[in-house]
């Protein structure tokens, strides 16, 4: 199974924490060069950016905050500038922000929406944008370019006190499908990768102690939390060739979260 990316050059968004730097790692380890994209917390980024390349890889950080426009031009400028072109781009850059929906107030639904679903309509129009100037190059990859979005199972599953976040994830859903359909005759694959529960700094309260992860098990019917490195695989598996006739596609990653484990004694 032809997992190498050698030779590509990836951005990921968010590359500073959690699944972003787990997915960062995983594909420089498979060849490709990465910009570690973030927008607070230098020093970890470029503490991203050293353990890569003391693993042999090569990557760089760039600053941008994904929401917003000419930051993300300016990012793709010197990416491209630096390393001629992108052919990997990791929609990972998300947050949220909880509230009883009628206490939530607009800007915290705006700020959710602005980062986890318009950042990743402003990378991905970069990336097309890029993958259509540049033109084909079989000697890297058998696509023009690939798009994996860091969507979640909240694409599915319907989320109580965080609808902002399940709002900007369904949407990412079906902007990946729609893409996907609009650049499949380009050669565009654009895919999601879909999480359950990965312990990242995101959710740090849902497993930082044996009694809440005892009841975040209760959700997993494969009774294990996840961990990044599950993640990259998978991401890497969706930027390579081995996925070359995927397009448009969920991948749950989730240990069977999405089978509604309620049901597991027959419903
Ligand atoms: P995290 O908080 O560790 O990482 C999020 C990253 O996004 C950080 O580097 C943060 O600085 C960055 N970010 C936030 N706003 C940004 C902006 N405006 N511009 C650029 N970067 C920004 O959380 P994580 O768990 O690693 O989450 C990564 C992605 O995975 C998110 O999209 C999240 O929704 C998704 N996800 C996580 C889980 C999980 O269980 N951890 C489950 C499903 C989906």
């Amino acid at each position: 199974m032809d997992l190498s990316l050698e030779g590509q050059r990836a951005l990921v968004t968010g590359a500073n924490s959690g699944i972003g730097e787990g997915v960062a790692k995983a594909l420089a380890a498979a060849g490709a060069k990465v910009v570690v994209n973030w927008v607070s917390g230098e020093e970890r980024a470029e503490a991203v950016v050293a353990e890569i390349a003391a693993a042999g890889g090569t990557a760089m950080a760039i600053r941008a905050d994904v929401s917003k426009e000419d930051q993300v031009q300016a990012m793709f400028r010197r990416m491209i500038e630096a390393w001629g072109s992108i052919d990997i781009l990791v929609n990972n850059a998300g947050l949220q922000r909880d509230f009883a929906f009628h206490e939530m107030p607009l800007a915290d639904w705006r700020l959710v929406l602005d980062v986890n679903l318009t950042g990743q309509f402003l990378c991905s129009r970069e990336a097309i944008r890029e993958f259509l100037r540049r033109g084909p190059a079989p000697e890297l990859s058998a696509a023009l370019g690939k798009i994996v979005c860091m969507s979640s199972v909240h694409d599915l599953i319907p989320w109580a006190g965080h609808v902002n976040y399940a709002a900007s994830k369904g949407g990412v859903m079906l902007m990946m499908k729609s893409l996907a359909q609009e650049y499949a005759s380009r050669r565009i694959r654009v895919n999601s990768v879909c999480p359950g529960a990965i312990k990242t700094p995101i959710n740090h309260e849902a497993w930082a102690t044996p009694e809440a992860e005892t009841s975040l098990l209760r959700l997993i019917p494969y009774k294990r939390v996840g961990v990044v490195e599950d993640i990259g695989k998978a991401t890497v598996f969706l930027a390579s060739d081995a996925s070359d006739y995927m397009t448009g596609v969920n991948l749950y990653v989730d240990g069977g979260m999405t089978l509604y484990p309620g049901f597991d004694m027959g419903g």
